[in-house]
């Protein structure tokens, strides 16, 4: 079992699985026998290819999501002394980039357990004179309201930039994810919905923005960042690009079935709604459990029935590094998500068989 650092003896449903095609091994096989290893035309052909299928004037490719999320705060504005509203329920890097710019995360609450995205009542009281911008992530595939969040950002003269990481080909109300602000940016990493390693993506309409990420994405005389992608990667995501709407198809179909089956055991609740399935790229498959109860539950999940789980995310204002810095701070609603959310095997080659074991699982371990 490719990609899940777990011994295969133990793991029979790993919680992720990597499947390339003989096209996306050809497509890298050619770049490498052609020499030109640096970014280059396969990487132009896979930003051209994105932006159209995005909707988006302008891709730029980069070496990561966390670079695409430094660049599209760069590209904002954001420096020393301003202040970024973010989520704490989230992959550190969302906060991390605003450090990389020397200026302060600020953390907004979520909504609430069924629906684990950034709260625009609560992003609005955060505002303050130093506020530059507000970054949403669009956890597990499904779309933070950014529709609000966009208006809220454009009455107070904002910039809104969307952590997409999870959300590639995704909606919200017909518009793509990652298209609604100033910038969105899109990881590309081994576990993710469109992956190729490492890389990622800055999306953009805004011709200014896309021009400054492009002259940083390489170190220059005065500033710049080591954040280009190389064309083995470019050929790869080209390659994969293809296959990502039936990826996702696939990945929905599972979500769909895991849903319907998982609503009749007691003790677990699913976040988000059965109509936003069509518009999520179904990235993972998140439930929360009693907070209890769940290390044992994943314990036993691991070793009675070889079932691999995963925890998106620990709050990022409880990390050390953070309550050091930006002192205690409390944000319930957050902390309870984190306390009880399980993230569950997903992935689009997944073995109906398979799903069907995770659910027999839980049903055992929790009403059992
Ligand atoms: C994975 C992830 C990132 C970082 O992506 P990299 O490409 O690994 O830098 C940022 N935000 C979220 C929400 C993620 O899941």
């Amino acid at each position: 079992m490719p990609g899940t650092g777990t011994s295969p003896d133990l793991v029979r449903v790993p919680l992720f699985d990597l499947r390339l095609a003989d096209e996306d091994v050809e497509a890298v096989a050619a770049v490498l026998r052609s020499g030109r290893l640096a970014a280059g035309e396969r990487v132009e052909a896979f930003e051209a290819a994105f932006a159209a299928q995005l909707g988006c004037r302008q891709a730029v490719a980069v070496s990561s999501c966390t670079a695409a999320l430094h660049l599209a705060y760069v590209a904002a504005g954001v420096g020393p002394g301003d202040e970024v509203i973010v989520p704490s329920y989230t992959f550190a890097a969302t906060a991390a980039a605003v450090l990389y710019c020397g200026a302060t995360p600020v953390f907004a609450d979520v909504i609430g357990v069924h629906d684990p995205s950034i709260d625009p009542a609560h992003v609005e009281a955060l505002i303050t004179p130093r506020t530059k911008a507000v970054a949403a992530v669009h956890f597990a595939g499904y779309a933070a309201p950014v529709d609000v969040l966009a208006a809220l950002c454009d009455a107070h003269g904002l910039a809104l930039i969307e952590d997409a990481a999870h959300a590639p080909s995704a909606r919200l109300g017909g518009r793509k994810l990652g298209t609604w602000g100033l910038a969105g940016a899109f990881s590309f990493f081994s576990n993710k919905v469109l992956s190729v390693g490492e890389g990622g993506l800055l999306a953009t309409d805004d011709d200014a923005v896309a021009a400054r990420a492009r002259a940083l994405r390489t170190p220059g005389v005065h500033e710049g960042f080591p954040y280009a992608m190389d064309e083995p990667r470019g050929a790869l995501l080209e390659s994969r690009l293809g296959r990502l709407e039936s990826d996702i198809d696939a990945r929905r179909e599972h979500t769909r079935a895991y849903r319907a089956a998982l609503s009749g055991i007691e003790g677990i609740v699913v976040p988000y709604r059965d109509d936003q399935l069509p518009d999520s790229s179904c990235y993972i498959l998140p439930v929360m459990v009693d907070p209890e109860r769940r290390d044992a539950l994943r314990i036993a999940l691991r070793e009675r029935h070889g079932i691999q789980t995963s925890l998106m995310y620990p709050s990022v204002h409880r990390f050390t590094a953070y309550r050091e810095r930006f002192g205690e701070l409390s944000l319930p609603r957050t902390e309870e998500t984190s306390a009880r959310e399980v993230t569950l095997p997903l992935y689009p080659h997944m073995a109906q068989s398979d799903r069907t074991r995770v659910v027999a699982a839980l049903r055992e371990e929790l009403n059992g």
